[in-house]
């Protein structure tokens, strides 16, 4: 099996590329993101709230009773929460914030790893999220680091929330992403940061097409040269 791994920052395009970049490669998209999410939503909807001071142990007792599965619904990832289609509302900006904060809890990292890796033995995926080349696929055969600045990160975050009709401004999306940015490269397990073997693949100056173009071309040429 092959496995790409992609890590980098919110907002760096990651998930858009990624998708477009597996469906062109035949590989499986997988959406790791969506997972802490998923958590995350089940601790909000138990009435947590991720700046309560017990949140952690509060959110770490609640997993025996969660049920995460991604299932590929006509090649999509959709994200069933104890048997309920959540792949809507997991994208919501306080969903996200809470993830940042459920996914610096070990026990919460520990309960979606192997199903992570699960699904990398089972089929060619590209994996994107946080910690891919680093802890959940370390002998991945392709590593890429997709970044690009705050302020464009914050925009293509911006105008795709805006045409789904969530109301926020552009302050808030770049105060949001630099705080989920912070908090995700500071926790203590498992942080965001580039495996030493990565491709660093800065997209500020890449339209969508150059982006998927220039993954496409990393992995041939990692995997032509195996
Ligand atoms: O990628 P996305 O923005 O959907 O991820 C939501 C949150 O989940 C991130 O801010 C990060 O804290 C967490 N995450 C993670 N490890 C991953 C994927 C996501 O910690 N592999």
């Amino acid at each position: 099996m092959i496995s790409v791994a992609i890590d980098g920052p919110v907002g760096a395009g990651k998930s858009t590329v990624a998708r477009e970049s597996a469906k062109r490669l035949g590989f499986i998209y997988a959406d790791t993101g969506a997972l802490y999410r998923g958590v995350a939503l089940y601790t909000v909807r138990k009435g947590l709230n991720e700046s309560d001071a017990d949140y952690k142990e509060k959110a770490a007792a609640l997993l025996p009773e969660i049920k995460i599965e991604p299932r590929l619904i006509d090649g999509e990832q959709k994200l069933f929460l104890c048997g309920e289609d959540v792949s809507e509302e997991i994208r919501l900006p306080e969903i996200s914030m809470a993830a940042s904060t459920v996914s610096s809890i070990p026990e919460v990292r520990g309960f979606l790893l192997e199903l992570q890796r699960d699904i990398a033995r089972k089929n060619n995926v590209l994996m994107d999220g946080r910690d891919i080349g680093t802890v959940v696929l370390p002998s991945a055969q392709v590593k890429i680091f997709i970044t690009a600045s705050p302020e464009i990160r914050a925009k293509r975050r911006f105008q795709e929330l805006v045409k789904k009709d969530v109301e926020t401004t552009f302050e808030q999306v770049l105060g949001d992403l630099n705080r989920r940015d912070y908090q995700d490269s500071h926790r203590a397990v498992a942080p965001l940061k580039m495996a030493e073997d990565a491709v660093l693949l800065d997209t500020s100056e890449l339209d969508f097409e150059q982006s998927v173009q220039r993954v496409i071309e990393l992995v041939h040429t990692k995997i032509d040269k195996k």
